[in-house]
């Protein structure tokens, strides 16, 4: 009898891995924004040629890598964030899955410059084929520039599966959007083919969200603030009044992380149940603080789903203070004009 399984080679486990967390070049986006936010960046540019299917690059000013590090970060399961699985259930950090750098690496040119406050020069790695192609010193400012290009060079399906250069820039402001409404301190650029589509100053919440929805959002917001022992909860809701018919303007964002969920959503739909005209989405920006024991991110690769220990009481006390809040604005119930 012939013995016939094998370990696969560690591009082609790469490339099966990336299957999962880079779908698109919006992926890459959130990835490298995280990184960058994980390196305690002050200031954040991310410059995107042809909606990302030529050129993603994120330059920050965080703590960069050393030479091992540099060159050990494009390895599976490669991770300073997480040491041992206890650390799991006490997660700080966007990433902790070690997997993201050498997924993209699998599926595209990568070329990354880094320097660490203390060092006089610079590392700059090139990749390709999830090979360490050049390594050289350089010269570059601290902190750490990543340049991902011709994504899905190797995968022609994916690549022909790839949507007009307008959807794939809607995804991409989505994900810059998500990490830059959570993350109001940092300053955030974006530029395509050339132009500024965003240039966000460091400063606070609200601030923020008028930056990117516009001055006219600040009078739309009412403030939500509560306080108990399982959670935090910050942010505000949009006037009833304002609410639009197209959906787009809902955001959770867990320990600052943006998060999707439908049950959550409900519980704010129903706080503003007879405020709101037929077929029309009330706008929220909320913000929870919870112990990071009590969720788990590690559902999904894309970390856009959580479990909460108790996501019914969350819904009940959500409900509630959105409700306490606009009838504080002595919001009053708005006449259906359609019917
Ligand atoms: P994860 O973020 O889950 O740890 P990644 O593959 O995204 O995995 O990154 C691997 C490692 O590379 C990170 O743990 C971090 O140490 C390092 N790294 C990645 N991007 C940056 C960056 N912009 N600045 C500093 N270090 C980085
Ligand atoms: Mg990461």
């Amino acid at each position: 009898m012939s013995d016939i399984i094998q370990l696969l080679p560690d591009h082609v486990a790469n490339q099966i891995a990336a299957g999962e967390v880079v779908q698109r070049p919006a992926s890459v986006v959130k990835e490298l924004l995280e990184n960058a936010l994980d390196a305690g960046s002050e200031s954040i540019q991310l410059i995107v040629k042809e909606a990302g299917k030529i050129l993603i690059q994120v330059i920050d000013d965080g703590k960069g890598m050393s030479v091992t590090d540099a060159r050990l970060s494009f390895e599976r399961h490669a991770t300073s964030k997480i040491k041992s699985a206890e650390d799991l259930f006490a997660i700080n950090t966007k990433g902790f899955r070690g997997e993201a750098l050498a997924s993209i690496a699998a599926v595209s040119h990568v070329e990354m410059k880094t320097k660490q406050t203390q060092d006089e020069v610079g590392t700059y790695i090139k990749i390709e084929g999830s090979e360490i192609t050049t390594q050289d010193v350089c010269v570059t400012p601290k902190g750490t520039s990543i340049s991902v290009k011709n994504l899905f060079y190797n995968i022609p399906a994916r690549r022909n599966f790839l949507k007009s250069d307008a959807v794939e820039m809607r995804h991409i402001i989505d994900e810059f959007q998500r990490v830059a409404l959570a993350h109001p301190s940092v300053a955030f650029d974006l530029h395509h083919n050339g132009s500024s589509l965003f240039s966000l100053p460091s400063s606070n919440y609200r601030q923020r969200i008028v930056n990117i929805l516009g001055t006219k959002t600040n009078e739309r917001l009412v403030p939500v603030e509560e306080e108990t022992d399982i959670v935090k909860i910050s942010g505000f809701v949009g006037k009833p009044e304002f609410a639009k018919r197209t959906r787009g303007e809902q955001f959770f964002f867990v320990n600052n992380r943006y998060i999707k969920s439908s049950y959550l959503h409900h519980s704010i739909v129903s706080a503003f149940e007879g405020l709101l005209r037929d077929k029309s989405h009330p706008s929220y920006f909320l913000y929870l603080d919870v112990d990071p024991k009590t969720i788990d991110i590690n559902i999904h690769p894309t970390k856009t789903e959580i479990k909460f220990e108790d996501e019914h009481t969350l819904y009940a006390m959500l409900k509630s203070v959105v409700k306490h809040s606009l009838g504080q604005f002595s919001v009053a119930p708005v006449l259906d004009f359609d019917r």
